[in-house]
């Protein structure tokens, strides 16, 4: 057959660049030069981020194929047992919105700021609810964080955002934190015509056993993009590798080469320079258990 003809029922057209702007299942909303396009890939193929840059042959009115995915800068993801869940591409900022109001789960901050340092992007945390009393004490348990290098924001998303715009200026940033830590109404105040779903709505459905990830980026107002992600409870990170876990905690990375072996998993090795410094209080007690559990994780997977 003579090639170049009719592959999949579609005539060949041009390729035309585009970006991904929001993902949907195995659908996928994708805007070109002039106009946006609602895609599909080939055959079963996913694997498609948000903010991914791709190449779509257009079909029907408003349609379109996605061909390919041009090479990523950087792709933020997580592995919820076997399944991967690609979160976004291409970006320049993670921001882990955390707040003391519901009582935070502290290990998915971790797990957040470990996803975020192994695919090798800037992370913010952004401490929202600042109206609330509690916040206060939150801010102090967080000051580790701040030790360590990670910069901390504080604001209320009902009052004001605008310490946040700095940050997200000509930047592509995706939003990640646990349900109910404001990111839709962070998202709202931030990006007028969003309408992320808050509140009620966002709890219907993540109720839900089957939803769907929907994940957008939206263009802001001054500039730079932001993309939101819908609420998680968990954030696998089983396609990490112990050379990646360790890389990913700025405490342990300093201390790699200290320790009696050269091998040593920080686990519980006789002369281990991570351990020493957990008893010490040197590093957090906490984001060593976090490590520890990621290693042991993640020995038991086999890898692909
Ligand atoms: P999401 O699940 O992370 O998208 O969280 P939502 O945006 O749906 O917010 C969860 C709840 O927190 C809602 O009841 C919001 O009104 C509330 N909330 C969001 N931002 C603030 C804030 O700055 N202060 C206070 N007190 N409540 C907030
Ligand atoms: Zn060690």
């Amino acid at each position: 057959m003579a090639r170049g003809v009719g592959i999949g029922g579609h005539t060949r057209g041009p390729l035309t660049p585009g970006r991904v702007v929001a993902v949907h299942g195995r659908y996928y909303r994708v805007e070109t030069a002039d106009r946006i396009l609602e895609c599909v890939t080939r055959g079963k193929k996913g694997g498609v981020a948000c903010n991914d840059q791709v190449e779509v042959r257009p079909a029907g009115a408003a349609g379109g194929v996605i061909e390919r995915i041009l090479p990523r800068r950087n792709l933020l993801w997580r592995s919820d047992g076997q399944r991967a869940k690609l979160l976004a591409a291409n970006v320049d900022r993670v921001l882990v919105v955390t707040a003391a109001v519901p009582s935070p789960r502290m290990s998915l901050l971790d797990r957040c700021l470990v996803a975020a340092e192994a695919a090798g992007i800037e992370a913010l945390i952004v401490v929202n609810k600042a109206d609330l009393d509690e916040t206060r004490a939150f801010l102090e348990r967080l000051a580790p964080y701040g030790a360590l290098g990670y910069p901390i924001l504080s604001l209320s998303a009902l009052r004001d955002v605008t310490a946040l715009l700095p940050w997200l200026k000509g930047r592509t940033s995706v939003l990640v934190g646990a349900s109910g830590v404001g990111k839709s109404t962070l998202t709202n105040a931030l990006v007028p015509e969003a309408h992320a779903a808050t509140g009620e709505v966002s709890r219907a459905l993540d109720a839900g056993r089957h939803t769907t990830t929907h994940t957008r980026l939206h263009h802001l107002p001054q500039g730079g993009a932001l993309i939101d992600s819908p609420g998680m409870q968990e954030f696998g990170l089983r396609h990490l590798t112990l050379k990646d876990i360790q890389a990913a905690f700025p405490e342990i990375r300093v201390r790699l080469g200290s320790c009696r072996f050269h091998n040593c998993r920080h686990l519980q090795e006789p002369g281990c320079a991570v351990l020493e410094a957990v008893r010490q209080g040197r590093i957090l007690e906490d984001r060593w258990r976090v490590f520890r559990d990621l290693v042991l994780d993640n020995s038991q997977t086999p890898r692909h």
